[in-house]
C-alpha cells in the first residue's frame, strides 16, 4: 500500500515560487506522470516527495503517515534519474545489490532477489560487465533493477529515458509500462514529452510556472484541455487555436467563420485537432491559401495561416496541391474548443 497525499505544497527560494499549492492525492499503485515545459516545477515536486527538498508549506503523507521531517532513506521510495548514477567500478551484479546491502537487507536473500530483478529488464546476460561496457539502454535498466531490488513502495522516476535515442525510448517505455503493472507499485513519472505521459500515465498533472494546470486521465486531458496552455501542449500536432471574437453564436476570425457555439459574445480563442477537421471542395467553415503540405505516409498534412497562427488539418494520404492554393476547410462547430481570449480558460 502507498497512497500519497500532496496537502498544498509549496517551494519558494526567496521570492521565487518554483512550485505552488500544489495539492493532490495519488493513490495506491496508480501510475502518476507529472508533465510540463522546462521549469515548471516537476522535478522539485517529485524531490519533495523523495525528501530530497523541504517544502517551504504544507505536508506530505505516504499512507497517512506525514513524512515532512522523514529521511529519504526512511520514506520507502526508489529513485530512477536521467543519470543512471551507476557505480563505475562495480559491475552491473554489484550494482543492482547495492541498496540491498546498504539496507541491511539479510545477505542470504539477495542473490534470488538480484536475479529476479534483472530478469524483470532483461539483464540476467550482462551481470559480470562493468557499466562503461554497457549501452545508454542497457545502463538505464541497470537503474530501473537497482530501483526495483528493493521492492519500494514508492517509484519516482525523473525523465529516465531522456539519455536514450528514439527507438530504445519506445522500447523502454512499453518496459516501464509492463513493470509498473507487474510490480504494482504507486510510481510518479517526470517528463516533458507529452507522448510518453499520454501512453504511461493513468493520470497526468499538466505544470506550468510551478502551478498545476489540469489533472486527468490522457482521455481527459486531450478531449477536454482545461486551458488553451494544456491544448497547446498535448497532441502531435498540438491544437490548432485561432483568435477571434464570437458574436450571436458565431466566431470571426481571419477567412474564419463558424456558426452553432453555444458560448457568450467576446473575444475568444477557438480551437480544434488537426484530425477532427477536413478538406473540402468547397463551403468550408475556413478558407485560405496553402502555407505548406507534409507528406506523412498515411495522411496528408495541409496547413494555412490565420493571423498570425499556424492551423493544419489532415487530409487524404492521396490530396494534392500545390503552396498558395485556396484550400476549403469544414470545420463543423461541434469539434470546436472555445476558451476565453483574455486568460485561456475552457469556457465551451
Ligand atoms: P526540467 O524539465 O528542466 O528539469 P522542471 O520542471 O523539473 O524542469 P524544476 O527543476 O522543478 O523544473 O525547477 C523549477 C524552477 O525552480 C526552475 O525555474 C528552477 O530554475 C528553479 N529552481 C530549482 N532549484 C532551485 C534552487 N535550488 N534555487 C533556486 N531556484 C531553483
Amino acid at each position: 500500500m502507498a497512497e500519497i497525499r500532496l496537502r498544498n505544497i509549496c517551494k519558494r527560494w526567496g521570492s521565487f515560487v518554483g512550485v505552488d499549492n500544489f495539492d493532490l492525492t495519488i493513490a495506491d499503485r496508480e501510475f502518476l506522470v507529472l508533465l510540463g515545459p522546462s521549469g515548471c516545477g516537476k522535478t522539485t515536486t517529485m524531490r519533495m516527495i523523495a525528501g530530497l527538498e523541504d517544502p517551504t508549506d504544507g505536508e506530505i503523507t505516504i499512507d497517512g503517515k506525514v513524512v515532512n521531517n522523514l529521511e529519504p532513506k526512511d520514506r520507502d521510495v526508489a529513485m530512477v534519474f536521467q543519470s543512471y548514477a551507476l557505480y563505475p567500478n562495480m559491475n552491473v551484479y554489484e550494482n543492482i545489490r547495492f541498496p540491498l546491502k546498504v539496507r541491511g537487507v539479510d545477505p542470504s536473500t539477495h542473490d534470488e532477489k538480484v536475479r529476479r530483478a534483472s530478469a524483470m529488464v532483461e539483464l540476467d546476460e550482462f551481470l559480470h560487465r562493468k557499466p562503461a561496457e554497457l549501452s545508454g539502454g542497457q545502463r538505464q535498466r541497470v537503474a530501473l533493477a537497482r530501483a526495483i531490488v528493493r521492492q519500494p513502495n514508492v517509484f519516482l522516476m525523473d525523465e529516465p529515458l531522456s539519455n536514450l535515442d528514439a527507438k530504445l525510448r519506445v522500447s523502454t517505455r512499453a518496459q516501464i509500462k509492463n513493470l509498473s503493472h507487474e510490480l504494482a507499485v504507486t510510481t510518479i513519472y517526470v517528463t516533458h514529452d507529452q507522448i510518453e505521459a499520454m501512453t504511461l500515465a493513468d493520470r497526468v498533472v499538466v505544470m506550468k510556472n510551478g502551478i498545476v494546470q489540469q489533472v486527468g486521465s490522457p482521455t481527459e486531458i486531450y478531449d477536454k484541455p482545461a486551458n488553451t496552455f494544456v491544448a497547446s501542449f498535448i497532441g502531435s500536432p498540438a491544437m490548432n487555436l485561432i483568435e477571434g471574437q464570437v458574436q450571436g453564436g458565431t466566431f470571426r476570425a481571419d477567412r474564419t467563420e463558424i456558426s452553432g457555439l453555444s458560448v457568450p459574445d467576446g473575444a475568444m480563442s477557438l480551437g480544434f485537432r488537426a484530425e477532427d477537421a477536413s478538406v473540402v471542395e468547397s463551403g468550408g467553415q475556413i478558407n485560405a491559401p496553402i502555407y505548406t503540405l507534409e507528406l506523412l505516409g498515411d495522411a496528408t498534412m495541409v496547413t494555412v495561416r490565420i493571423g498570425g497562427a499556424l492551423v493544419s488539418v489532415r487530409a487524404e494520404k492521396a490530396y494534392r496541391a500545390e503552396i498558395d492554393d485556396m484550400v476549403s476547410i469544414h470545420v463543423p462547430h461541434e469539434i470546436c474548443h472555445l476558451f476565453d481570449g483574455s486568460d485561456g480558460a475552457r469556457i465551451g
